[in-house]
């Protein structure tokens, strides 16, 4: 069948390709031990199940409200009320398919084509694929580990043009798993002002911050709720990857714009799991504050091993589940580390060149596997390390 040209010669991103290679791998029966995917190892709470059982049985079976449904909306306020002392109301809130359907349907709603979009690299790859597929310009803000790779304001002054309309901001980063400091944000909040810019804020990470840092959530800083929209989900902090379910806030003229793209997108959320999603946002901030500890002790223990190898050095764990050690002492890129990782030692992690050329010199370790499996797959690495240490001047 004749494919569009567009997909005539499909490019498949860096880590597609590993994820694929580790597919292939797992049939072959020569499974890798996995740290490449951004997916908790936790499956979902039966109790969140039951929810979704239980309202199937009630009759929620039918079509959803294309905004969605208002005890869920409600949920998501409550939540970050309780949780960020943020304050919005049920009628900003536009349920999505996952946290990664919210850009498209927004980008679609805000955007000409020609306008540009600032993005901070490293980025996960997907938004830069989707400002793309929008027909919009995405404008690359390249950031330094020696400045936490938080972006300079010279940096973005340099960038702006008359066409710049929004910022895609994502903290805790994937996949670098840093965040941004006060002073840092209210810099930024004060150039989208200058500017006149809208931020698009992905918080999906947000119950996941160590080490005694806190969340900020960008619509709280001064004047910034009218001109963030915040992309939040149920993937990563309720351990609902397949539940797909995510939702942004904003305002509600954009909440009703939202509404009539997803008439042609996909006529609105999966009923049940926007069921299940509601009971678990009322019902489980202490299981996410858990597992936030658990993820806390492994990324600490990790980052402290992969400090220990020759020609690594690892940031201290700030959020998400990511860390992003440099490799750039061990003389290999990131794409040879990671592969010969992979085919030499069984260990799979995702080049960071993969998140734009400010990842070069990294890998992305994902810690969504237990602490036996990571620790096993430091002491691979190290070995690892050593070899390559032995076999090259480091
Ligand atoms: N934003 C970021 C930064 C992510 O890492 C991910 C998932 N890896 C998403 C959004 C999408 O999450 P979801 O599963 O809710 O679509």
């Amino acid at each position: 069948m004749r494919l569009a040209d567009k997909y005539q010669h499909q490019e498949i991103s860096g880590m597609t390709r590993m994820f694929q290679s580790v597919e292939r791998m797992i049939k072959d029966g020569n499974a890798p031990l996995n740290l490449s995917i951004g997916e908790p190892d936790f499956i979902t709470e039966p109790d969140i199940a039951d929810a979704a059982c239980a309202a199937a049985k009630q009759g929620f079976t039918h079509y959803p409200p294309l905004a969605g449904f208002k005890d869920l909306r409600e949920a998501v306020c409550a939540y970050w009320a309780r949780h960020h002392n943020f304050k919005a109301d049920p009628d900003e809130v536009f349920i999505t398919n996952g946290g990664l359907h919210a850009p498209i349907l927004l980008f679609e709603a805000l955007l000409n084509p020609g306008d540009e979009i600032l993005i901070f690299e490293p980025y996960f790859s997907p938004y830069l694929s989707q400002i793309l597929y929008s027909k919009a310009v995405p404008v690359v803000i390249k950031t330094q580990e020696s400045n936490n790779f938080a972006p300079t304001i010279e940096d973005l002054e340099r960038a702006v043009t008359p066409k710049t309309r929004g910022i895609l901001l994502n903290l805790p980063c994937n996949p670098t798993g840093k965040i941004l400091n006060l002073k840092q944000l209210e810099e930024i909040a004060n150039f989208a002002e200058r500017h006149d810019l809208f931020v698009i804020s992905d918080e999906i990470y947000e119950s996941l911050i160590f080490n005694n840092k806190n969340h900020i959530c960008f619509a709280n800083l001064n004047n910034m709720k009218e001109r963030t929209i915040l992309i939040g989900g149920l993937s990563k902090s309720h351990c609902m990857t397949g539940w797909r379910l995510g939702y942004v806030i904003c305002d509600k003229n954009l909440v009703n714009t939202l509404c009539v793209v997803s008439v042609f997108h996909t006529y609105g959320v999966n009923t049940l799991s926007q069921k299940a999603a509601a009971y678990a946002l009322n019902t489980q901030d202490e299981k996410v504050k858990q597992r936030s500890k658990i993820f806390a002790d492994r990324m600490n223990k990790v980052a402290a091993r992969l400090n220990s190898m020759k020609g690594v050095t690892c940031g201290e764990a700030e959020g998400a589940f990511y860390l992003f050690p440099s490799i750039k002492a061990t003389g290999l890129t990131s794409e040879e580390f990671s592969w010969k990782l992979l085919s030499e030692a069984g260990v799979a992690v995702v080049p960071g060149s993969a998140f734009g050329e400010s990842g070069e010199g990294y890998i992305r370790i994902a810690c969504t596997q237990s602490l036996d499996i990571l620790l096993n797959a430091m002491d691979r690495m190290q070995e690892f390390t050593n070899k390559l240490s032995g076999a090259q001047p480091l």
